[in-house]
């Protein structure tokens, strides 16, 4: 069976999602596009999709009776919309992180799955997929013993003038936020951000480096540096400390070189290579469950936990406190 599947928002990664969907991946096409600027759904159609039927609306994207699953690849604040009209409609839905903007938005989606019934929604938490999360999460579960710390690091090269101090909790540690609860299998109970001293590459709205430290239910004890403006390239960090031993998250693979004195290898500056093979895998998997016409991965119910985690960090961002972090039961549906 091929999945016909529309793509709403065909901004960068909408066009990005349909190329790897229309030219990589088997089992679906991209039969409809939507965007709320029809020049960018035209020129995704004309470049990826020359089949794909074009709709002013998301709304008429998701009803039509063509298209089997949806992706909601739109800005953040759109989600929460396309993501419970695709429940209603019954339609399994791949929404691009965040879930929702709001925790309550996020708690809405959540409830509408449960009240369906059936799980529909995969959140793009794309980390999940990488080969070497894959590889660290083995490790930890079995061969470092009880996990007691976790140092973390995400660096950026640089950020746009239009990158504010919050967006290092709802763009950037956000990732951090729901791959470490999966590594651990474990949830937040606290946050605190504290500011160590401001690097000169950084505008004045913007406070970078962070340091954002988590204590999660089992006692575990993370710090994630967030460091947006680092200069040198764009680096994913993360180190599990064990009872038993230590593991690092490999590096990416790169040709280490010898030459004149010196022994080298390159540092990857754009994030969109890091994880390129992780976005074939996420949305491979989307396809296979939605052909069953349900949704695996990260649930909407990660995506509520990332919601309810993030607005905690931005808390203490703001207030310098430590913001306790406190979580409903999760519904059966979800385990
Ligand atoms: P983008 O390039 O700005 O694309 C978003 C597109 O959605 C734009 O063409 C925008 O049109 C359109 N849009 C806005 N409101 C809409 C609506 N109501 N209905 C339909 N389309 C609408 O942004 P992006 O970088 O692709 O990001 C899109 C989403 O993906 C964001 O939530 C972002 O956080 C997420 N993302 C995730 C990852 C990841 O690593 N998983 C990476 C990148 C992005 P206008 O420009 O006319 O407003």
């Amino acid at each position: 069976m091929t999945v016909r599947i529309g793509v709403i928002g065909t901004g960068m990664i909408g066009r990005d999602h349909t190329r790897r969907i229309n030219q990589v991946l088997s089992g679906a096409e991209v039969v409809a596009l939507s965007d709320y600027s029809p020049d960018a759904a035209r020129a995704v159609q004309a470049d990826l999709a020359p089949g794909a039927k074009l709709h002013d609306r998301g709304e008429d994207l998701i009803a039509s009776a063509d298209v089997d699953a949806v992706l909601v690849c739109s800005t953040g604040a759109t989600h929460e919309a396309y993501v419970l009209a695709a429940i209603a409609a019954g339609k399994p839905v791949f929404c691009e992180k965040p879930l929702a903007t709001t925790a309550e938005a996020a708690l809405r989606i959540v409830e509408a799955e449960a009240a369906h019934g059936r799980r529909l929604v995969q959140v793009g938490f794309m980390r999940r997929y990488d080969a070497g999360y894959r590889m660290l999460k083995q490790v930890v579960d079995r061969q470092i013993g009880t996990p007691l710390m976790v140092h973390a690091a995400h660096r950026n090269q640089s950020v746009p003038e239009s990158y504010l101090t919050p967006m290092a909790i709802h763009d950037t540690l956000i990732h951090e936020i729901d791959v470490l609860r999966w590594l651990l299998d474990d949830d937040y109970v606290s946050a605190q951000v504290v500011f160590p001293r401001k690097s000169r590459h950084a505008h004045a709205r913007l406070a970078d480096p962070q340091i954002v430290l988590l204590e999660t239910k089992k006692g575990v004890r993370i710090d994630v540096e967030v460091f947006v403006n680092c200069q040198y390239g764009y680096d994913i960090q993360c180190q599990v400390v064990g009872e038993e031993g230590l593991a690092n998250l490999p590096e990416p693979m790169t040709i280490a070189m010898r030459r004149e004195a010196r022994l080298q290898s390159d540092i990857l500056v754009d994030w969109k290579q890091r994880f390129i093979d992780s976005y074939d895998v996420e949305l491979a998997d989307f396809i296979q469950a939605a052909a069953r016409g349900t949704a695996a991965g990260p649930t909407a119910w990660d995506g509520y936990v990332a919601a309810i985690t993030s607005d905690a960090c931005v808390e203490a961002q703001e207030s310098g406190r430590i913001v306790p972090i406190s979580l409903p039961a999760r519904p059966a549906h979800y385990d």
